[in-house]
């Protein structure tokens, strides 16, 4: 395993910091990933009838400080990637889904705003 397949698969476990709430449920918004979602809605057309079909028939799990929780049933997940409640990474997803705050940053350091 490569040194970035390896930051890639390294595990945060609850309880999270509040800090990392805050960008676990970040992470879950953005349009460019696929969010972690509850797993009882694997078997959708059983399981799913409570569950916002947000998602192609999945609900996003949100993140607690006690770990993961689905909104529609009492299904819980202790863990999450490191990436994910990662403020650099998170800001980094954030940029790639919105052309507009991405062309303002660069047209900033074009101009000699900010120096890289
Ligand atoms: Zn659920």
């Amino acid at each position: 395993m490569s040194e970035s397949e390896q930051s890639l698969s390294k595990r945060i476990t609850a309880p999270f910091t509040v800090e990392q709430v805050y960008y676990l449920n970040k992470y879950q918004s953005l349009d460019s990933v696929h969010p972690f979602t509850c797993i009882r809605q694997v078997n959708y057309e059983v399981n799913a009838k409570d569950h916002d079909l947000d998602l192609g028939g999945r609900s996003k799990l949100v993140a607690t400080v006690n770990g993961w929780i689905c909104p529609y049933c009492d299904y819980t997940q202790n863990w999450a990637h490191e990436f994910m409640a990662n403020p650099a990474s998170v800001a980094s997803l954030e940029l790639l889904t919105n052309p507009d705050k991405l062309k303002e940053l660069i047209d900033r350091i074009n101009s000699d705003e900010i120096t890289p």
